[in-house]
């Protein structure tokens, strides 16, 4: 049985603990390999080995931590295909989709290789008589990143090579649901050139990233995952002063506009609904049709209908299994609800599964109508293919039931009219729109930008904002007497 190493101080070695997790195929839950819950002495040992990495990694020039960044980029294009192959095989998702996890995380690196601009300070000259004043940006020393099972190459990629590239130095510890494909990054980011130390890796689970969070050498968590784990590990960490970015669940809206072209609607809706399983934050899990396109929900469920769950490697599989027997058992309840409390199942998934692969986790597509805010289904997120759609009669209305659920994470509205659309803009509670796109993942020089219950802290993931959240700002304010050296003290505040 391949059992997952961990990364300490620039070694991948086998952990000494004897618990350990299983890592499965989800398509068949066969077991591909074991991860190590790491020892307490195991996680000191990475961040001690982080924490004397960060005073020689600091004083790595930028341009030079750049350049370790385009070497990885380079190096991660390489082996695109076969990171998707691994990623595939322990999530399940599609070689297309996977790659495109891949991908996603590839441009947030080649984003990390351009920090050299982003780690410019700022400069007033003559503040005061003779004083200048300037800042500049420096590294915090360990940051860490608690990572979710839905995007093991695109998150992990989110936050260390940007935390890397400021200067401070990292402990990953990913999702112990997929951990093979973090572990892949981490050693292609090694074959890179990166120092010992700079990015360690440790394995486990709540114990592991509790001992993190309040370990007294670590400055700053970035996390992404639920809700409940997240408000935890945003507690925990500002409880210990540290700085934190916590990503979470989501209910994501798209708004259908009659003025909207119902082809591309209905198709671009398709893939952003049950793509992936639905297990994205970024699904669009409600839709919400104004006026006369109640008519269209018919049509858009037999679309989705006609999506096929399958094997990672079947080109026409739609959407993979969902991650673990638990994750299917909880979207299977909540189908089952959803019916209880009184939606329309227009196409019901729940008894899917794969010919020869009967013990994976599949679940069907699935669409609800006359769905209501007091329904279960529409109030938690199901992370599974599941769309509720809901009728409203004007803009007004959609914008105010979008802006009465708790989450932010992204939304979306399908229309021909510009007014229509500056007015969801404007008005609409979400971090992230997509006008005439279902899916707005801003790419990396902008930031990801969740809001309300789907992210707590200020500072958001890559981007200007990223190097904001891994930096302290120096202000230095500096006179260079010539012959005017002040003939007393000076006993105010005052400049002068
Ligand atoms: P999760 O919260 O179960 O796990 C995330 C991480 O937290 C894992 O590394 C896990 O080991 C750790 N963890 C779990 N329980 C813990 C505890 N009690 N204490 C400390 N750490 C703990 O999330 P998941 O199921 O892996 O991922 C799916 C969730 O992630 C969904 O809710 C989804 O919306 C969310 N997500 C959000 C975003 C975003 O950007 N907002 C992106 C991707 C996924």
């Amino acid at each position: 049985m391949k059992q997952v190493p961990l990364l300490i101080n620039g070694e991948f070695s086998a952990s000494q603990t004897n618990e350990y997790i299983e890592v499965t195929n989800p398509a068949s839950n066969d077991v591909i390999a074991k991860a190590p819950c790491a020892t307490a002495t195991e996680v000191d040992m990475a961040v001690a080995s982080a924490k004397a990495a960060f005073q020689t990694w600091k004083e790595v020039p930028v341009p030079e931590r750049a350049r370790l960044m385009m070497r990885y980029q380079a190096l991660l294009k390489e082996h695109h295909d076969e990171i998707a192959e691994i990623l595939s095989e322990e999530t399940g998702k599609t070689f297309a989709d996977a790659k495109g996890d891949v991908w996603r995380g590839i441009e947030v690196v080649e984003q990390a290789a351009n920090v050299c601009s982003m780690m410019m300070g700022e400069t007033a000259e003559n503040v005061a008589r003779g004083i200048d004043t300037y800042s500049y940006i420096q590294p915090l020393g360990v940051c860490l990143g608690i990572t979710p099972f839905n995007f093991p190459a695109m998150i992990p990629l989110w936050m260390f090579p940007m935390a890397i590239a400021c200067g401070n130095t990292f402990v990953l510890k990913p999702s112990e649901q997929d951990p093979l494909t973090p572990t892949r990054l981490a050693e292609l980011f090694m074959q890179a050139g990166a120092p010992k130390g700079v990015l360690n890796v440790v394995h486990g689970g709540k114990d592991q990233v509790n001992q993190l969070l309040t370990h007294e050498d670590t400055r700053a968590v970035s996390f992404v995952g639920s809700v409940p784990v997240g408000q935890h590990i945003y507690k925990t960490a500002t409880d210990h002063m540290k700085r934190a970015q916590c990503f979470a669940g989501a209910k994501n809206h798209s708004v259908i506009m009659p003025d909207a072209n119902k082809a591309q609607v209905l198709n671009n809706l398709v893939g952003a609904s049950v793509g992936a399983a639905g297990q994205r934050c970024m699904a669009i899990s409600v839709a919400v049709f104004v006026g006369d396109t109640k008519d269209w929900v018919e049509e858009l469920a037999s679309m989705i209908k006609e999506v096929k769950p399958g094997l990672w490697n079947d080109e026409k599989a739609g959407y993979g299994p969902l991650i673990s027997p638990q994750a299917k058992a909880k979207v299977l309840s909540l189908i089952q609800q959803g019916k209880d409390q009184g939606a329309t199942c227009l196409v019901d998934g729940s008894d899917f599964t794969l010919e020869g692969y009967e013990n994976g986790n599949w679940v069907g597509p699935t669409v609800f109508s006359d769905v209501t805010e007091e329904m279960t289904i529409y109030q938690q997120e199901i992370f599974g293919p599941v769309l509720c759609c809901m009728c409203v009669d004007t803009l007004e209305e959609a914008i105010a039931l979008v802006n009465r659920n708790p989450f932010g994470n992204g939304t979306s509205i399908f229309t021909a009219s510009g007014a229509a659309a500056r007015k969801y803009q404007h008005e609409i509670e979400v971090g992230q729109v997509g006008i005439n796109v279902p899916i707005p993942v801003p790419l990396p020089f902008f930031s990801f930008t969740g809001w309300k219950n789907s992210f707590y802290g200020d500072l958001h993931a890559y981007g200007k904002q990223a190097v904001r959240f891994y930096t302290e700002t120096k202000t230095v304010t500096a006179r260079w007497f010539e012959d005017d050296i002040p003939s007393g003290p000076n006993m105010t505040i005052n400049l002068r």
